[in-house]
């Protein structure tokens, strides 16, 4: 007689067995539907797009109780390039508010060169709009270091872009003349008054500074204390730029992630900012999980200006100066900026050249967020840009008209496309963190960050790019001669 209970019991382990190998191979056709990499990516090589200098900038800055800063900037260059150079060229962009290159400001700013020397001895420069030009008497050579001390003094204008004061606050973004890159010639477009034109390398940045006693001083660097000293020596490692705003009436929240410290200023001291310290602590968990370590011990909001990103520092209040922001709008403007900690901050890319993919994965990422946050299906509004006649790549001076619906519109939808037909949010977020660690301070362009992407997604056309992307710079070109885009 066969046993009763022995049957049930190969029964019930058959129906195991059956269950485990058919959960198991659910598992694995889920992933390989939803996880296009499940390879290594150990096999790919990145090729960034070299910065063709290496730079440390070694500043002194001391404000007079006047608002009149005075600057003494020694910059270290070395030559990466393989080309031989006659010249520097820097950004001064704090020269594009002066009264002959913004005449319409009531206040503009004040600035005078007091010397610009070469390895100590004098000399000869130009300076036009945002273009400072410093002749070398003897060609540098690849691998030979120059040092260039400039010299100046400056006020800032009320009604600057970024490079501003406004109710007794100083904000100096892009203060400092800074090295441009180098690629086959010096890579330094044109000043834009809408958007980021300029782009810099990877550098080092020492300040010290001396300013009146009733200031509090926020900078890109980790290391500015509160209540902030009104004279001390702050550092930066690899930074793009060296942001400091300097306040006087203000308040101030703070919160602990870890070992990372948020702190939310705010200039005017009605404002609850007690969410916007909520919204940036949870979206800074969720990048550090999502994408990737934030690389400071401190992350400062400054709630005034206009939104805008810089490394360790975001600030925040409106889109642009005469129009105010829910404070829903304003709250994601905050997440918006710090994911631009990764993308712009860790991986760099040429803003003029390539905007959409510091605020294409910006905007992505923030939808990311707010999808989890708020437990909210991930969309992009499609529909609304989808049909916009033009790529998304173009160098920013060939958008007369829609600039920011192609930059942040159409970029992120078309990207989101991609994601939505392999795999949607969880390839998505498994691509930014591969991204991260395969870019992370390093320089992508469309076409290296497309060849990653194809790699990652096992994809060997263009076809879900050609219609939103120019991938073929000679295609480039046509557009490139015409100004007229909308
Ligand atoms: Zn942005």
């Amino acid at each position: 007689m066969i046993n009763r209970r022995l049957i049930v019991v190969i029964c019930l382990t058959v129906a195991l067995i059956c269950t485990g190998y058919f959960l198991f191979n659910y598992t694995n056709l889920r992933n390989a539907i939803t996880q296009p990499l499940n390879k290594s990516h150990s096999d790919f090589l990145p090729k960034p797009i070299q910065p063709g200098n290496e730079s440390l900038y070694d500043i002194t800055l001391k404000m007079d109780p006047n608002g009149t800063f005075h600057v003494h900037s020694s910059i270290s260059i070395t030559n990466t390039s393989a080309n031989s150079w006659s010249e520097l060229v820097f950004y001064f962009i704090l020269n594009m508010f002066t009264k002959s290159n913004s005449p319409n400001l009531d206040e503009p700013a004040k600035i005078i060169i007091d010397k610009i020397s070469i390895d100590g001895t004098d000399a000869k420069f130009t300076l036009e709009k945002d273009k400072l030009n410093v002749l070398m008497k003897e060609k540098l050579e690849p691998k030979q270091v120059v040092v260039v001390e400039v010299i100046y003094q400056f006020t800032l204008p009320e009604g600057g872009l970024r490079f501003n004061k406004s109710n007794g606050n100083f904000y100096l973004a892009q203060w400092y003349p800074m090295i441009a890159t180098y690629r086959e010639g010096w890579n330094k477009n044109d000043f834009l008054f809408k958007g980021e034109s300029y782009h810099t390398a990877f550098s080092n940045v020492k300040i010290e500074y001396d300013i009146p006693k009733n200031f509090t001083i926020v900078t890109t660097s980790e290391e500015d204390l509160y209540p902030s000293k009104s004279q001390g020596k702050i550092e930066a490692r690899n930074v793009k730029e060296f942001f400091i705003a300097i306040l006087a009436d203000h308040k101030i929240i703070e919160k602990e992630l870890g070992d990372i410290n948020i702190r939310v200023f705010s200039v005017d001291n009605k404002k609850d900012i007690s969410e916007i310290i909520d919204i940036a602590y949870a979206s800074l968990e969720y990048f550090q999980k999502t994408i990737g370590p934030y690389p400071y011990k401190q992350l400062d909001i400054v709630l005034d200006e206009s939104g805008m990103e810089y490394p360790g520092i975001v600030t925040a209040n409106s889109i642009n100066k005469n129009s105010s922001i829910s404070s829903d709008a304003l709250k994601r403007m905050v997440v918006h900026e710090i994911a631009h900690q990764w993308f712009y901050g860790m991986i760099s890319n040429d803003p003029f050249t390539d905007a959409w993919l510091d605020e294409g994965l910006a905007e992505l990422a923030t939808g990311m967020f707010y999808s989890d946050y708020s437990d909210e299906t991930l969309a992009f509004e499609e529909e609304r840009y989808v049909d916009l006649p033009f790529p998304v790549n173009l160098p920013l001076d060939k958008y007369t008209k829609n600039q920011s619906s192609y930059i942040y519109g159409k970029s992120t939808s078309m990207l989101w496309k991609v994601f939505e037909k392999n795999g949607g949010k969880s390839t998505a977020k498994d691509y930014l963190k591969k991204y991260f660690e395969t870019y992370q301070y390093k320089e992508v362009d469309t076409k290296e960050f497309i060849r990653f992407l194809k790699y990652y997604l096992n994809i060997t056309d263009d076809s879900l790019f050609s219609s939103w992307l120019v991938l073929d710079e000679k295609a480039l070109l046509p557009i490139s001669n015409k100004n007229t885009l909308p």
